[in-house]
């Protein structure tokens, strides 16, 4: 009985984000034109096939900026965490508190977009200082759909890890304000990335902790990142999803 009334509402949850989500859409964006093959570009990018860029081409700046600030970005976002919700209902978990989704960090849960939008959107390499003094300020906005989904999922009963390259004796503190003034409350653990992991890609690192959680026990049903590099390696979880981002490039 309890379990068809849990059932009936989560089904009752879906139904109200989509009807939210349709009375609050945003008009249609300016078309997002493909003459210097920039549409087929970021798909390219999204898919794998083009890998460790530096920059956005030149060429494509003006399309990624319009990607990112005009609703596109945020359709398609919205688009991979239906299939997470869906994905996620379809789940029985079990009594002992060990089915675990692994989420990345930036541009995964909180969004870095207004410190790209003074890097002309991926126009220009990644500069490390400038960034750690970006992410020390820890403000950071909530990516509203994951921040959605958390919730969803936390509510469910997983438990969410979030698992971050960034540098942990540096960023530790605040990492954890940030998350937690945008709405990132109950979550099991945060994990930066400690000494022992520094000069480790990112596929390395985040490999080594998802088997520590699996060594521990947890059953990762889900994995959602912004980069490939969240999304490869071992013990990278039942379904892997990608969340778009061709602002930049994690090796
Ligand atoms: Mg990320």
């Amino acid at each position: 009985m309890l379990q068809s009334v849990r059932a009936l509402w989560e089904v009752l949850l879906v139904t109200l984000v989509a009807f939210s989500r349709a009375l609050g859409a945003k008009p249609a964006p300016r078309s997002v034109s493909d003459n210097s093959g920039c549409l087929s570009w970021r798909v390219a990018v999204e898919a794998n096939n083009v890998r460790a860029f530096r920059t956005v081409p030149d060429q494509c700046l003006a399309h990624v900026e319009s990607y990112m600030s005009e609703g596109q970005y945020e359709r398609d976002l919205e688009m991979v965490v239906e299939q997470i919700v869906w994905y996620s209902l379809g789940i029985v978990l079990g009594s002992d508190g060990l089915d675990a989704f692994v989420l990345d960090v930036d541009d995964t849960c909180i969004s870095n977009r207004a410190y790209y939008r003074h890097k002309r959107f991926g126009g220009e390499p990644y500069d490390p200082v400038s960034f750690k003094k970006w992410a020390l300020r820890g403000c950071c906005p909530a990516v509203p759909a994951i921040l959605g989904l958390y919730k969803h999922l936390t509510h469910r009963g997983f438990k969410v890890f979030l698992l971050t390259g960034r540098d942990q004796e540096l960023l530790d503190q605040a990492t954890r304000e940030n998350l937690n003034n945008q709405g990132f409350i109950g979550y099991e653990r945060l994990i930066l990335r400690g000494p022992e992991y520094r000069g480790q890609s990112a596929v390395a690192f985040k490999s080594a902790i998802r088997k520590r959680l699996a060594e521990e026990g947890y059953r990762i049903w889900g994995n959602i990142g912004d980069q490939w590099s969240d999304l490869l390696g071992d013990n990278h979880g039942d379904r892997t999803f990608k969340l778009p981002n061709p602002m930049y490039f994690v090796p």
